[in-house]
């Protein structure tokens, strides 16, 4: 379904002629008649830069800090791209208010986006929802194996001087049962992935038409309690919302089986690629210092960057990486050209599937 055409404040704009673009694959359809002033306060790929610039855009590199935001950094620009460092709060947009007209949110999640307030001020904000799920699919098979063959341990152990090989036996994905917390783009994908490993696939998604799963040879669950009950390994790939926080808690975790569907005494696991808080980090460190937990594996923290003295990294069977789903060359690349064409076309005022706030326009 495509969104009504946003109005664009055509006077905002000064008249420049574009520049002839050759043609790749980062060429967009859209084709903006006007300069505009674009902020970029999260880094985004150089291609997509020089997209924007080529299409006669002012594009503007540059962090800000909260309370430059505050004090109305953004007034001067009529867009603004960001990943997760910005926070756009109810505040720092009403602070912004001038020409800004739409938001960039290069990624997925727009939890640090004040969706309604920016609605409210008249700024769309659009975002790049498939450009990173094959990375994101990757990290999370990543953690997944390194937890079951104890990467990270046994890699201390070898710089130690040790040969542990006992200490290190695992256990195979195969014959094991997988949980998904949501099921979308993501999980669906490792899901696949998964099957073909010979997990079998079980989700946790109310939003899902149960024809999906049913496709995708996957038994969807009413209830996430159901969820745990039947699986070893849990991946997390929902939203951060009221209802996802802290979903992931200690007696969920306490609920899971530790014996896979082959009988193996594999252990129970856990992994979060989605957004930090939807696990429950103290549940999580008290799991696995009694042993209810065997293992967990997080990209992504409630607080982030995550304190260097925080518990869980003390834990030998924890280990984490720093909010680096969408961290690849190709997803950085494809979600730099996926935001630049949407952010064009809600300044040309040309149809956008991406605007993530309409309700609220
Ligand atoms: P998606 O929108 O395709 O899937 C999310 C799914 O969660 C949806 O199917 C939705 O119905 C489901 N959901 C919503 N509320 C739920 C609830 N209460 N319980 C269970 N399921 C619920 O999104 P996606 O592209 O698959 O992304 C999934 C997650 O991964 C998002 O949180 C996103 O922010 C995160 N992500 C992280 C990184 C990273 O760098 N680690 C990168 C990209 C995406």
């Amino acid at each position: 379904m495509l969104l009504p055409v946003l109005p664009t404040r055509l006077g905002l704009f000064k008249t420049t002629v574009v520049d002839e673009v050759q043609p790749n694959v980062l060429t967009p359809s859209v084709e903006p008649a006007r300069m505009a002033r674009i902020a970029v306060t999260d880094g985004m790929d150089k291609k997509a830069v020089s997209l924007l610039e080529k299409q006669g855009h002012e594009v503007v590199l540059k962090h800000y800090s909260a309370e430059e935001l505050l004090d109305g950094a953004l007034t001067a620009f009529d867009a603004i791209i960001v990943r997760s460092a910005t926070k756009l709060t109810g505040e720092v947009l009403r602070a912004s208010q001038g020409g800004l007209q739409v938001i960039g949110r290069a990624g997925v999640g727009v939890d640090n986006i004040d969706l309604e307030t920016a609605g409210q001020l008249g700024m769309a904000v659009v975002n790049a929802p498939r450009a990173s799920t094959q990375s994101v699919v990757e990290l999370t098979l990543a953690h997944l194996l390194a937890c079951i063959r104890h990467l990270p341990r046994a890699d201390r152990s070898i710089r130690a001087g040790k040969w542990e090989k006992s200490a290190m036996k695992g256990s195979e994905l195969s014959g094991k049962a997988l949980g998904l917390i949501g099921f979308g783009r993501i999980a669906q994908a490792v899901g696949q992935v998964a099957q073909a490993f010979g997990m079998v696939v079980h989700a946790y998604d109310p939003y899902l038409p149960p024809k999906i799963a049913k496709a995708q040879n996957t038994r969807l669950h009413k209830t996430v309690d159901a969820l745990f009950a039947n699986c070893t390994h849990v991946s997390v790939h929902c939203n951060l919302t009221d209802e996802t926080f802290h979903l992931v808690n200690a007696a969920r975790l306490a609920s899971m089986p530790q014996t896979g569907l082959d009988g193996t005494p594999c252990g129970n696991h856990i992994i979060n690629c989605a957004r930090g808080g939807i696990v429950d980090e103290d549940a999580v460190i008290e799991a696995l210092a009694s042993g209810t937990l065997t293992s967990a594996a997080l990209d992504v923290f409630e607080v982030e960057p995550v304190n260097p003295d925080h518990p869980l990294l003390q834990h030998e069977h924890f280990h984490g990486t720093p909010h680096i789903g969408a961290s690849t060359l190709e997803a950085q690349a494809r979600v730099g050209a996926d935001i630049a064409v949407n952010v064009m076309a809600v300044l040309a005022g040309e149809p956008c599937d991406f605007v993530v706030n309409r309700e609220h326009l």
